[in-house]
């Protein structure tokens, strides 16, 4: 099997602007690893005819492919059109068939299909058509002498779209490439050093194989593990591997590991809650709902979570918690006694088995000498008992908020398993 190289152009002023972060080459890289497909070059040019003929030297200068996307469109920055087909000498040729699937398009919304829509149906001659389901510019496709290059919208979901439905299949059929045997597995309440640290005996021994991958994201490491495109083991005989060492990994993490594949910190949580049979909530100070929006942005987290109460104000607390107003005024909102109140009352009003609260000052004001911005409470439990700890996060506002819902759905996750497994509760 032949191996291409590609190469990545993202084109567009305002992501040289900072105004929009560069998510499509983001994407692409990944698409190109899932298939063991090799990147050598990933740059951003502006909406400009020479700086996309001179990344486009650069990239046939280590690559065969040349993936471009943005400057499409209509509008007269949108030059990636003219730009490509000047670069490789062809004219630019009206397609009726681009302008009836654009009409097609349009007729969704009841817009007419105009003259300023003309411009979107020239394509290079003699390039393969990537019709856009999602929006009204198509992609395209050109082979010259081995050069390939594929031009793609720049609006992400119709990039990609068209990668899944036109992009996908080609290199598929074209050159059999599938996607590399892998394997994704999450862990949480750990660092990347001590992640390392521990599996380190399974890299050397895995090293001729397997590509491992470790992506932190705050106190969660999640590990990608894929096959080596250039190794001579069947995919087959790779997926029996994986498992194994998934297996291993497991039992190296304990409580640590929450899952394999897609699996999230709710979806795992989910799945203890169904084998106890209960529902989880929440009730949410500083994190607004976060935790809320971690839970159902699972489908199926209907089976598991009942819900949260936004409790931000101290009325609420009290109101709708039941937290006795004069602990709120001695201790403060943020307060052990305060959360653990919360999660009694959330327990209650939700109607749950498990609870988790959270109250904290995620910033930039209202911290104190004693209470410093970062501070926060957690609380979690269940109808026969209530544990809590402080933290103190050093990030900004929303970053805060971020890990705050992230540590309350880890600890509610490890509180489900240890009933389930008979062990410690957390925080013991
Ligand atoms: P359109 O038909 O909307 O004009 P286009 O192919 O011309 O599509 P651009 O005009 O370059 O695309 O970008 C349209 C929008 O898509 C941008 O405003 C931006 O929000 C988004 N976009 C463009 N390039 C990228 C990128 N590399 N990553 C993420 N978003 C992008």
């Amino acid at each position: 099997m032949s191996r291409i190289r590609i190469a990545i152009i993202t084109i567009g002023n305002e992501i040289l602007r900072g105004r929009t972060l560069n998510t499509n080459a983001h994407y692409l890289a990944r698409w190109a690893n899932r298939f063991g497909i090799e990147l050598c070059r990933m740059c951003t040019v502006p909406d400009d005819k020479r700086a996309i003929h001179a990344a486009l030297n650069d990239a046939y200068g280590c690559a065969d492919w040349a993936i471009c996307t943005g400057g499409l469109g209509p509008t007269t920055d949108d030059i990636t059109r003219q730009a490509i087909a000047e670069y490789f000498d062809l004219p630019l040729e009206y397609r009726e068939d681009v302008q009836a699937r654009i009409e097609e398009f349009l007729r969704h919304f009841g817009i007419p299909f105009e003259a300023k829509h003309r411009s979107l149906c020239y394509v290079p001659q003699g390039a393969l058509v990537f019709y856009n389901r999602k929006g009204t510019a198509p992609g395209f496709l050109i082979d010259r002498g081995g050069r390939v290059l594929v031009a793609l919208p720049g609006v992400p979901i119709e990039m990609r779209h068209l990668v899944e439905d036109y992009l996908t299949p080609y290199v598929q059929q074209r050159y059999g490439y599938r996607p590399l045997p892998s394997e994704r597995i999450l862990l949480a309440g750990i660092e990347e050093p001590e992640v390392h640290r521990r599996v380190e005996t399974l890299i050397d021994e895995t090293a001729t194989f397997i590509d491992w991958g470790f992506y932190p994201h705050y106190t969660n490491v999640e590990i990608t593990l894929r096959m080596r495109p250039e190794v001579g083991v069947a995919p087959a005989e790779v997926e029996e591997r994986l498992r194994k060492l998934r297996y291993r990994i497991e039992e190296l993490f304990g409580a640590d590991y929450v899952g394999s594949g897609d699996v999230s910190l709710g979806r795992a949580a989910g799945a203890y809650l169904k084998q106890l049979g209960w529902y989880a909530g929440a009730a949410e100070s500083c994190t607004g709902g976060y935790i809320s929006h971690l839970f159902t942005s699972d489908a199926g987290s209907s089976e598991y979570f009942k819900g949260a109460i936004v409790s931000y104000a101290n009325a609420v607390k009290h109101e709708v918690l039941g937290v006795p107003m004069e602990v709120l005024k001695a201790e403060g909102a943020v307060s052990q006694p305060v959360v653990e109140a919360m999660v009694r009352g959330a327990l209650r009003v939700l109607d749950v088995g498990v609870a988790v609260a959270v109250s904290g000052i995620a910033g930039p004001g209202g911290g104190t000498p004693e209470k410093p911005v970062g501070t926060v409470w957690i609380a979690v439990g269940d109808h026969s008992e209530v544990r809590s700890r402080r933290f103190h996060f050093p990030y900004d506002r929303l970053e805060n908020i971020e890990i705050t819902a992230i540590t309350a759905l880890d600890v509610l996750r490890r509180w489900c398993r240890a009933r389930i497994y008979k062990s410690p509760l957390p925080w013991t």
